[in-house]
């Protein structure tokens, strides 16, 4: 038997969640299109669970090219934005066989693009001929990727004339909100967006999860939702609960010991947390290798068997410790749940460890084995 620990993924919650994106776009009355964003395997819940559940997706988005040739070998028809672009020439020889569609967003790129099409053009085109989209990303503000806008007309007008030499099938828009989830929110960066794309006949995509759910304005042709879709919040005064999603990933686990201590006995390495009265401590299978927050502090939320338990002493390599004061019934063998469904949220976890629910739901160590919970 392996250890009692699992990632259990609900595949229906992320089919309910990327239903309550497309309730909120028809609300507004808009008709864009929906990337789902796939990247880093689905924010950790698996590229193969997490492709069926998106089938009313209109397109993916990731920014790894095995990841994508999963989603083509998975049977995936529709577009594939991949994120980050190619890096070198060979990557283009994939985004063509398997019509991706990539963002642009340097002159090195654009270098790439204009030399192999000079290595396998005209010939290539009349084998291939359906012709990738390309997406020129904007730096509006975030200052990661992207064209400034004094830039941007140079560069646009170069993929342009790729166009009209038939080696691009579109040159597409596209800009990343840096604030979307903080009081600055994306006006800004939307003001530049909009004035220097003005006039121009292009597909445009602005919105992450964070303008998905507050910036109607940035709605435009396609938006980009990631986290919503997993059922984490993307703001930080506002639950996954009241933003109607549903947790997509369950991190359980079980007691697998019972210390009952005197006052002043210490637990764990460092002997940090001391028993103030005679207390009972619930050792549970899940540590730091699993991908639980090894800075996870006293007293984040941990359910035994229903009850919210506090974090006691330093998370170990493959367990941790709590305090089971509420828990009075409790047993070895017991289910615990780290984060998710019947428990505390990812979001609450990360709070308390001083991140955020993207990164605990990546870092699930491979060691975990993965259950599919196919309820409705
Ligand atoms: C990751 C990513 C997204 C999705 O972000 P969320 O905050 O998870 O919604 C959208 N666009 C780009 C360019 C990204 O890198």
């Amino acid at each position: 038997m392996p250890r009692p620990i699992s990632l259990i993924i609900k595949p229906s919650a992320i089919a309910y969640n990327l239903s309550v994106v497309k309730t909120r776009l028809h609300q507004a009355g808009s008709k864009s299109f929906v990337w789902g964003v796939i990247k880093a395997n689905a924010y950790g819940h698996g590229i193969e669970v997490a492709l069926p559940a998106l089938q009313q997706a209109d397109g993916l988005a990731m920014l790894d090219f095995n990841e994508a040739l999963t989603c083509r070998q998975l049977g995936w028809k529709k577009p594939i934005l991949m994120l980050e672009g190619f890096f070198q020439i060979q990557d283009l020889t994939l985004i063509y066989d398997h019509h991706l569609t990539p963002v642009v967003h340097n002159d090195e790129q654009i270098d790439l693009l204009v030399n192999y099409s000079r290595l396998h053009f005209p010939t290539r085109s009349t084998t291939s001929p359906v012709l990738p989209a390309i997406y020129l990303k904007i730096n509006t503000g975030m200052n990661r990727l992207g064209f400034k806008p004094e830039t941007f007309r140079v560069a646009y007008d170069k993929l342009l004339k790729l166009k009209e030499q038939g080696l691009l099938s579109a040159v597409h828009l596209m800009t990343h909100f840096a604030q979307a989830d903080t009081q600055l929110g994306v006006q800004a960066q939307l003001d530049v967006f909009n004035q220097i794309t003005m006039g121009l006949s292009a597909e445009r995509s602005l919105a992450n999860s964070a303008a998905t759910l507050r910036y109607p304005e940035t709605y435009a042709d396609w938006v980009r939702p990631g986290i919503i879709l997993y059922g984490a919040s993307p703001f930080n005064n506002q639950t996954a609960a009241q933003l109607q999603l549903k947790p997509a990933m369950t991190l359980r686990s079980e007691l697998i010991a019972i210390q009952s201590l005197h006052r002043g006995d210490a637990v764990g390495y460092g002997g940090e947390y001391i028993a103030p009265q005679p207390m009972r401590i619930g050792v549970v299978a899940c540590g730091y290798a699993d991908g639980y927050p090894r800075h996870a502090p006293q007293g984040t939320p941990v359910s035994v068997g229903g009850m919210i338990c506090p974090l006691v002493g330093r998370i170990s390599m493959d367990m941790l410790t709590v305090d089971l004061s509420n828990a009075k019934q409790s047993q070895v063998g017991n289910s615990v749940i780290l984060w998710g469904e019947g428990g505390p949220s990812v979001d609450e976890v990360a709070l308390y460890s001083g991140t955020i629910a993207y990164e605990l739901m990546c870092a699930v160590s491979p060691r975990v084995p993965r259950q599919l919970d196919s309820a409705a």
